[in-house]
Formats: structure tokens, sequence, C-alpha cells
């Protein structure tokens, strides 16, 4: 579909590269390299979901392979549509293509009861009427071996019937489970008799009200797998004590083997990560919906204006690893900042207006200037960009008594307007209460470019807008949404929501941009000088602009690798 599927420079190695080089050395899988993006849609797609995309899809691509995408949509009580339908444009927005192979797991559902069937058959399974909770009580602990369930040693034919039953709808939830017959005894508890189907009387988006009864993750993500050919199922860490269960059920059933591989989850400081709590935060309102620019989802990222190169850049950095560790999220801001350096337009923008009135500049008169678009690619061009008697400069560029190095505007202080003047602060005008509104100031008219003083120094150098010429606009502006590192950890009767910043959105309204922004579009980019990278919302209009803050220019993680 794009560069993102195609590899280019060759990518550094890691943990999974070394096993699929001795899968083609014993040539396990016929030199194939196949793998699958697996989410349950039971919620929007985060960060972390996109650091298992990158590998999924960039192993594959590595390799001139494949990758599906497979919705594991086994649970139809907290799956919805809704989710299907945002996983598919995140993926797709990231820049990676399934092509025709998008696949359900529900497809199987057939095929997967009559794997259960074979099992029963085999002596491998069996129908249990314990409850859950008499199940969990006799499942032991892992020091301490469980004890058999009392239906354990059912014939096969009474297995095979019940079973039948339970599919036809002949008994509630919760009254009966098909159990793998593995071990009670077994050090690994997920060996203990797992469940492999419930009953579940729930309508399934795609199924309808086809099955009353579910298979388990468990059972049915790796006979997934095994129908789509998949040689190299990678998940997540906590996956690693299921894996002699997915061997297990292969096994038994004697169907195609993929290679389960497990890597670290990414961990963000300052984030939570958990689609649990992250559809709380959206259910409780606490966020503006699951694209809120503060949350750590791929259509949040999106709308805050990160990049797809930025993230699969990111993605890259942070590499594999087989321990669990957490990223600074500095590194994922670092990669957008980085991205949009080369890429986004300078403009001038002022969040918080200051008036200054140039007294010895006429009323009626409009200088063009020429600015460049971007410093670091000289092919973006210029613009044109109106100087005016009145102009707009940001309120924090003055300082009515200055403190020291502070080399902005002050009573008497000369500063650079950023392309144009050389400008002095004459005037400061109050109002009743003494707060300061205006600043009367004059300019040098051989300070601009080509003038006869273009070249003369002043310490400090400010953005500004035109006052009559500028055009309005909303800028939002966004903290960290937690205001401590790990926000999963919370004090006794507490939990992560106590951690809330308070502070993490700013609405500005008074807002002010240079008049070429009065057309820019929903999702395009931008530099505003000193300021740092700015997207266009969704919610903009031509008049009535929106602006989300992305990042800052400050680069906090750099700083902290050099030092
Ligand atoms: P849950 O299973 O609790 O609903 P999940 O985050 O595991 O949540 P899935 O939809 O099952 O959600 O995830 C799809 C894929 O993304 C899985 O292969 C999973 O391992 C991977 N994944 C999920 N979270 C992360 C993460 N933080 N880092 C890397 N990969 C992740
Ligand atoms: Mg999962």
């Amino acid at each position: 579909m794009n560069d993102a599927t195609t590899p280019t420079a060759p990518a550094a190695t890691n943990f999974i590269d070394d096993i699929i080089a001795e899968h083609k050395r014993t040539d396990r899988f016929g030199g194939r390299v196949h793998t699958r993006f697996p989410p349950e849609p039971n919620g929007y797609l985060h960060i972390g979901h996109a650091k298992s995309i990158c590998l999924n899809f960039g192993t594959a691509a590595k390799y001139g392979g494949l990758c599906n995408l497979r919705f594991d949509d086994t649970n139809p009580t907290k799956e919805d549509v809704e989710y299907v339908d945002s996983i598919q444009e995140d993926v797709r927005w990231l820049g990676f293509s399934w092509d025709e192979r998008m696949f359900f797991a529900s497809d199987y559902f057939e095929q997967i009861y009559a794997y259960a069937v074979e099992l029963i058959r085999k002596g491998s399974a069996f129908v249990c009427d314990l409850s859950a909770d008499d199940i969990a009580a006799h499942r032991g602990t892992p020091t301490r071996p469980g004890t058999e369930s009392p239906y354990r040693n059912r014939p096969v034919d009474e297995n095979l019937d019940l079973f039948a039953r339970m599919r036809a709808g002949e008994f509630p939830d919760g009254t009966r489970t098909l159990r793998a017959k593995i071990d009670m005894a077994s050090p690994n508890m997920h060996l203990r008799d797992p469940i492999i189907y419930r009953i579940m009387h729930a309508h399934h988006h795609r199924t309808g009200d086809a099955w009353c009864i579910y298979p388990m993750y468990d059972f049915a993500h790796g006979l997934s797998d095994s129908l789509e050919g998949i040689t190299h199922s990678i998940c997540t860490l906590e996956f690693e004590v299921h894996r002699p269960l997915y061997d297990w059920f292969i096994e038994q059933l004697g169907v195609f083997h993929p290679q389960q591989i497990e890597f670290a989850r990414l961990n963000l400081s300052y984030t939570v990560m958990s689609k649990r709590k992250l559809l709380e935060l959206v259910r409780t309102g606490r966020v503006n919906g699951w694209d809120d620019p503060r949350m750590p989802t791929i259509c949040g990222l999106r709308r805050r204006g990160f990049t797809p190169e930025s993230i699969r850049a990111f993605a890259d950095r942070i590499g594999v690893a087989k321990r669990d560790n957490v990223i600074d999220v500095g590194v994922l801001e670092h990669s957008v900042r980085e991205d949009l350096n080369r890429r986004a337009a300078r403009r001038m923008a002022v969040l918080r207006p200051l008036r200054i009135v140039i007294e010895n500049f006429p009323a009626d008169r409009v200088e063009e200037i020429d600015a460049v678009n971007n410093p670091e690619d000289a092919s973006m061009g210029t613009r044109k960009i109106a100087f005016t008697r009145e102009l707009l400069v940001e309120r924090d560029d003055f300082m009515l008594e200055p403190v020291k190095k502070f080399h902005r505007l002050a009573p008497g202080a000369e500063v650079r307007l950023r392309y144009a003047y050389i400008i002095r602060c004459d005037e400061v005008v109050k109002d009743a209460d003494g707060a300061v509104v205006e600043l009367r100031c004059s300019y040098d008219p051989e300070t601009g470019i080509g003038g006869a003083q273009a070249d003369r120094r002043v310490k400090g150098t400010i953005h500004w807008v035109s006052a009559t010429h500028g055009v309005n606009a909303e800028v939002r502006l966004y903290d960290r949404l937690f205001t401590v590192e790990n926000p999963d950890v919370a004090p006794e009767g507490l939990d992560y929501t106590t951690h809330l910043n308070p502070h993490s959105l700013e609405a500005l309204t008074d807002c002010r941009l240079e008049p070429s922004l009065a057309s820019a579009k929903a999702g395009e980019r931008y530099q505003f000088e000193r300021l740092g990278y700015f997207c266009v919302d969704p919610d903009s209009a031509p008049g009535a602009l929106v602006f989300n803050k992305t990042v800052g220019l400050k680069d906090t993680w750099q700083k902290t690798e050099k030092q």
C-alpha cells in the first residue's frame, strides 16, 4: 500500500529475527513468515497496539511475508462494530495493509466447535456441571494441586450429547462448561483442566444469535492461528505461561503448529494503557471521547497531530524486548517533534495577545514581508506576512519590571520582531486597575530586510501577528493526563483516577494567527514559531479555527540522553 510495508534500509535485528533465522535454518515453515495482528474489538487501539502492529506487519514485510488482520471476537458482550471499524481505520492510517486478509475468529466458530467435539471424542475434554465459583475453588494454588471435577470422567457419549445440547440452547448461562482434560496437579495453573467453552446467551455483532456457547480465548486463538497458517504468533509476555496450553490444543488435534513468541508490552510513563481504564475515562466523561488528544489511543494521537511516520519511528526506536520496562513518554514526543521539524511549515501565532501600536508606522500602510516556510527544507518556499501599525505580541514577551536576562519587551527596551524590524517600547498603557493593556512602540525602518541596519543585533527576537490582518482561533493546549509517572499505582482505597491532572486541557479562545492560516484545513500541521507544533482540529471551520498543540519545541528526552 505504501512505503511502510516495503522494507527500505535493513532494520535492526532483534530476538524475533533470531528465532526466524533458526526456523529458516531448520526449514520449519518452508521459509515462510506469516504473522497476524489479533485485536479484540472491545475498545479503540492505543500506542501499545501500535507497537504490536508495527512489529507484526513490520516483521512480515522484512521477510517478504504476510500479515493478517484478525479480530479475536469471542466475547460478544464486550464487543462492538464501532470498534471493528475504528481498528481498521487506525491500522490503515499507520500505513499498513492486510490486503484481502481480514479475518474474524467468529468466522471459524463452526470449525472450532468441530475441534472441541474432536477433543471430546479423544477423551481430552469433558462437560463440567460445576459453577464458576466451584471451578475456581477446585483449582488449587500454584503450590497446591487442584482437585478433579466430579464430572471429569463422564463417558464420551454423554459428553457429546451434553455439548450438543449446550449448543442447542438447552441450558442457562453458567450452568455448564466444556473443559479440557489435562492435569489438575500441573504447576502451570493454565493446564488445570481449563474451560474451553462457556454458555452465553448473548447476541454477537457478526454471528447474531446463531451461537449461545462461545470458545474461550486460549482455545480459539491458537486454532485460528493454525487455520490461517500463521507461522509466528507474536504476543505479549503475559501469554508465555499460556504457551504450553496453546501447544497442547494444537498437538492434541494434530493440526498445523504455529510458533508462539512473546515480547514485552509497551508501558509508557504518565500513561494508562489498559483498555478497561481507557473505556472508563471515556464513559465517565473525564476525557472527551476516545479521540481526545490527551488519550494514548491512535485516534487521540492522530487528532493531537502525531504523524503515522512518527509512531512507526517510535516503535523502531524502542525496539522489542523480552523483559517488561517503562518507556519515557518523552521518547514518543521526541519522535513526533523530529518528524514535524522536517515537515511542518512555520507560522506565527499569538496565543495570549498583547496589543502594540507602532506609532511611527502609518495607519494605512501594509507591508508584505517574506517569511521562509521551513528553514530545514528550502523547497517549502516562502509566504507573505502583513506588517501593520497595530500588532499583537505574546503577553509573556513583555515584563513591566524585567528580571535579569529577560531580553524581550520592557519599558525602553528593544527587541526584533521576527522577519521584520527592531522596535522599542516607548510607553506602557494601563487600565484603571493598573493592568497593562497596550504598548506604544516605535520601529527603526533601517532594520528591515534589505535595510541599511538589517544586521543590527539586539538580544531578543519575538513573534507577532498583525492585529488588523490576523485571524482569530481557539488553541487547545494539553498537558499530561496524569501527574505521576506510574498512574496505575495509587494509595490504598484509591485508583488511577486520583492521579488525573486537573490542568491537562487549557482552551485559549482569543488567539490570533497570521492571515495565511485563515484557510487551514483539519489535519494540517504547523510549527508556531517559538511555541511548538500544532494541528488543525476536526472541529475547525473557516472563521472558527481550532488548533491542538501536538508537542512543544523543547526536547526533554534528548536532554536527558545527553547528560
Ligand atoms: P485485553 O486483552 O485486556 O482486552 P489487550 O490490550 O491485550 O487487552 P487486544 O485487543 O487483545 O487487547 O490486543 C491486540 C494485540 O495487541 C495483542 O496481540 C496484544 O498482545 C497487543 N498489545 C496490547 N497491548 C499492548 C502493549 N501495551 N504493548 C504491545 N502490544 C500490546
Ligand atoms: Mg488481549
